[in-house]
């Protein structure tokens, strides 16, 4: 039977096997999605290993993900971007990474408000992490006009505007209010919003009106920030279509099927959400 599994460490929260096996079942796969508690010390080989082990792929989460960038045979462009891969798969033999953190946004945002052109578009992205990295990545592949980062640490913000030139800037807090006013979609990308850690303090009473306003925090399911937009009339995005969405390629790469992300998935995983948050 064919496997593939979720490395982490720890693991436990992960919700990729509620996601896989419920593609699984609902396309009747003979196979299993598991999780699996690999230490710091032992991911290099078990990503040099898995060509030969009982799997034929796995997701990387936290804190593995640049670790095993450096480990595989093989990266594609995407994760070579990014240093880092969530994504291991097979491809004649040898262990290849991606990551599909970025088309995972894309994908979500394309779900949710069909018509929205990136083309042409300013974005402001809140943060200059991993996640910020690959979001504005796809923004730019999508032709997003130009993209301006806000971020508290502002090495990583120049770091970001070197990597991908010219359409990237950095919004300090003089031009904050100008900034907000000329932008089409804000995304946060901090954990800054995320349960047990501060609100985030982004004051968006002068965002362009219509402008969409996303956070990819999916725990809790809607954050304070999203709410506040919601009150101020903004059409609204959270994290866990994202959470899908990237792994569709994954599923597609090891059992030969791309997966559609439906209600009933979004219904499933929300409801995971729900109870934890609860606890
Ligand atoms: P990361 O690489 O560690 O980046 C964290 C970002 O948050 C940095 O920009 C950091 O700013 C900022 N930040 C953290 N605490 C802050 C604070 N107290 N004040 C101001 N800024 C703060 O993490 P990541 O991998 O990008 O993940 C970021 C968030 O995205 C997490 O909540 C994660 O769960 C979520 N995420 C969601 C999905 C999804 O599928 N929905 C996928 C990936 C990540 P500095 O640069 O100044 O440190």
């Amino acid at each position: 039977m064919r496997k593939a599994c979720v490395i982490g460490w720890p693991i436990a929260h992960s919700r990729s096997p509620l996601i896989h096996n419920y593609w699984l079942k609902k396309y009747g796969i003979d196979a299993a999605y598991e999780k699996k508690a690999v230490k710091p010390e032992n991911v290099a080989q078990f990503i040099v290993n898995l060509a030969t082990s009982e799997f034929v792929g796995c997701n990387v989460t936290i804190p593995h993900k640049e670790k095993v960038f450096q480990a595989v045979a093989v990266a594609d462009k995407i994760a070579s971007r990014m240093g880092a891969v969530n994504t291991v798969y097979l491809k004649d033999g040898a262990v290849c990474g991606t990551n599909t953190d970025g088309e995972g946004f894309i994908a979500s945002l394309h779900h949710s408000y069909p018509a929205f052109d990136l083309r042409t578009k300013t974005a402001i992205i809140i943060g200059a992490g991993g996640a910020a990295k690959a979001i504005i990545g796809a923004l730019l592949d999508e032709g997003a006009a130009r993209i301006g980062i806000i971020n508290r640490t502002r090495e990583r913000t120049l770091g970001l505007q070197e990597q991908f030139g010219s359409r990237v800037f950095e919004i300090n807090a003089t031009m904050m209010s100008d900034a907000l006013k000329n932008c089409n979609l804000l995304v946060n990308t901090t954990s800054q919003g995320m349960e047990g850690q501060p609100q985030l303090a982004v004051d968006i009473r002068h965002l362009k009106q219509d402008a969409l306003v996303a956070d990819i925090i999916y725990v809790p399911m809607e954050t304070a920030f999203l709410e506040k937009a919601k009150q101020l009339e903004h059409p609204v995005l959270g994290g866990l279509g994202m959470l899908l969405h990237q792994a569709v390629r994954g599923f597609e790469l090891w059992f030969g099927l791309k997966p559609e992300v439906t209600t009933e998935l979004y219904e499933l995983v929300a409801a995971d959400v729900q109870k934890a948050h609860e606890q």
